[in-house]
Formats: C-alpha cells, sequence, structure tokens
C-alpha cells in the first residue's frame, strides 16, 4: 500500500504529495505545525493538539480554512488511510504560495499538509540508562522575538543547539531563556524532581506548552505528588534528584547527566519511573 499523504483538501499518494517553490512556509518559515502520536490506530490527545495548532496560527495571523472538527477528522482520516496503529503524525499549516516578498497577503491560500508515519523512538537504552544533556550556548528565542509558545516552522535555533549538542555526543540538549534561566529541550520540556516534588519551568519561562508536559503534571498531580512550575536554573538542575524529559515522541524519557554532572546517582529515579508506567498507562487506555 502506498503512502498516503493529505494535501490541499484530499488524500494523494506521497509521491505525489509537492508544494510550491513559492510556498511562504519553505521561503520565509511561515508557518506552523504539531506533532501528535497515535496509540493503537487512535490519536493521543488530538483536541489539545488542535487547539495548540490553531492557537499557534492565531498568533501568526494565520486563518486555517478548515474548522478545529474538520482539521481533527482530516488527522483521523490520514492516520486510517495509512492504517497506522502505534505512529508519528505531522501537521503542518504554511501561509501558502506567494510571491518573492514578505507579504502574507501575497499569499493565495493557506495549504494544510497531514503526514502519518511509524514512530521512531529514542533507542531502548536511553530509557532504561537515560540520557546525557549538555546546556547550550543557543538561547531559546526571546519570546518579544518570536514567542516558544507558538509552535511555528522557524526552529532554527533550536536546529543550532541540537547540532551544538550532537557534536559533543549528546541527542538532546538543554536550552535556557534570555534570563538565563532553563527553559527546555530542542524538542522536549524538562523536569527535575527534588525531595520528592516535582519542578518544571512555568510557561513564562518561554517554552512551548507541551502536550505531554501537561499529561505528566495531571498524572503527578493524580498521584499526590506536588508540581510546582517555577523558574529553575541549572543549579537547580545539578542539585536535582531526578530529571527527565517529555515530548509527543520521546513521551517520558530520563536524564543522567547534565554538563558532564552526574543527577542524583546517575540512574533514572523513582519518580520518574513511576510516572512513565503511569504514562504507558494513560496512552493504552
Ligand atoms: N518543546 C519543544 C521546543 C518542542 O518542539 C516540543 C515538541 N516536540 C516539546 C517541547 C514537547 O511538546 P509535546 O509534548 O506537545 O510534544
Amino acid at each position: 500500500m502506498s503512502r498516503q499523504v493529505y494535501l490541499a483538501g484530499k488524500l494523494v499518494p506521497a509521491e505525489q504529495a509537492t508544494v510550491s517553490v513559492f510556498d511562504h512556509g519553505l521561503l520565509y518559515g511561515d508557518g506552523v505545525f504539531e506533532g501528535l502520536r497515535s496509540y493503537g490506530g487512535k490519536v493521543f490527545r488530538l483536541a489539545e493538539h488542535v487547539d495548540r495548532l490553531y492557537e499557534s496560527a492565531l498568533a501568526i495571523c494565520l486563518k486555517i480554512p478548515l474548522s478545529r472538527d474538520e482539521m481533527a477528522a482530516a488527522i483521523n482520516e490520514t492516520v486510517a488511510a495509512n492504517e497506522i496503529k502505534d505512529g508519528y503524525i505531522r501537521a503542518v499549516v504554511t501561509r501558502g504560495s506567494g510571491t518573492l516578498g514578505l507579504d502574507p497577503n501575497r499569499c493565495s491560500n493557506p495549504q494544510i499538509i497531514i503526514i502519518a508515519d511509524a514512530i521512531k523512538l529514542y533507542p531502548q537504552e536511553y530509557y532504561d540508562n537515560g540520557l546525557e544533556l549538555i546546556t547550550s550556548s543557543v538561547i531559546r528565542n526571546h519570546p518579544a522575538a518570536l514567542s516558544p509558545r507558538i509552535k511555528s516552522l522557524n526552529y532554527l535555533n533550536n536546529i543550532l543547539a541540537k547540532i551544538e549538542g550532537m557534536k559533543a555526543g549528546c541527542i538532546e540538549t538543554l536550552m535556557l531563556n534570555h534570563k538565563g534561566e532553563v527553559a527546555e529541550c530542542t524538542g522536549d520540556n524538562i523536569f527535575l524532581v527534588r525531595h520528592g516534588k516535582i519542578l518544571t519551568p512555568s510557561l513564562d519561562a518561554g517554552i512551548l506548552e507541551g502536550v505531554t508536559r501537561n499529561a505528566v503534571i495531571e498524572l503527578a498531580a493524580a498521584a499526590g505528588i506536588e508540581v510546582r512550575e517555577c523558574a529553575i536554573t541549572q543549579h537547580d538542575v545539578y542539585i536535582a534528584n531526578e530529571c527527565f524529559l517529555t515530548g509527543t515522541a520521546a513521551e517520558i524519557v530520563p536524564v543522567v547527566k547534565v554538563d558532564d554532572r552526574v543527577i542524583g546517582d546517575g540512574r533514572p529515579g523513582a519518580v520518574t519511573r513511576q510516572l512513565t508506567e503511569q504514562f504507558h498507562e494513560l496512552v493504552r487506555a
């Protein structure tokens, strides 16, 4: 069966799913996107992802030519057409094809693209033994330049941070914000555990409001674990008992070393393991 991509309102074979070289998503990164997961053919927290997509679009004055329900239906249709059970879905909305100038008013129609694919997880050893991070010299976007709350097609600063991390042998990289506080990683949110309490940067640290982050906060609250959304420094990371990352593709992944410093006892911690089990139950439900 050939892969089907949703493009311009219909499913087309992947080989025929092409966009114009004049699309401002390509020329200027003018667009927004979402990464979603399906478990057993059902998209996890679809409504939350669709809401975030529309909020990102609203923030860049991009009117998506589908209702939220129609977008959710198009995502489900793409998952079903590709017979994806446990998969990854990418929904992209670009400003559309225009002229060689910034003016978005010269773009004809926003372009909606939905791709459903197999999921590529981090290698199992990272879940078993934890991963190592460095702090990047590249900071997260200044919220007054481009709000990190917007999941836009401009990921270059995160990509530069990722390149820096990969050169140091790390597959994820910690990013600080413009105030020097801990923000998030290049594609994952960060959590710490200290004295049994969970700490995570608040949204005003200039981070993406992760769907997985929100699910983990709910799971922790339901398990009676206190969660504090607050300003976090590198010092807090270095003295944490546990550290883990959350993201749609990564789910929950333990971190055992940051900037060559061992976190806690250097093994994935008990709270991280408990939340991981709860998360697996949640996505299977
Ligand atoms: N932060 C950034 C910068 C991201 O790109 C992502 C998504 N890959 C996340 C955090 C995690 O968000 P979610 O749990 O919604 O995937």
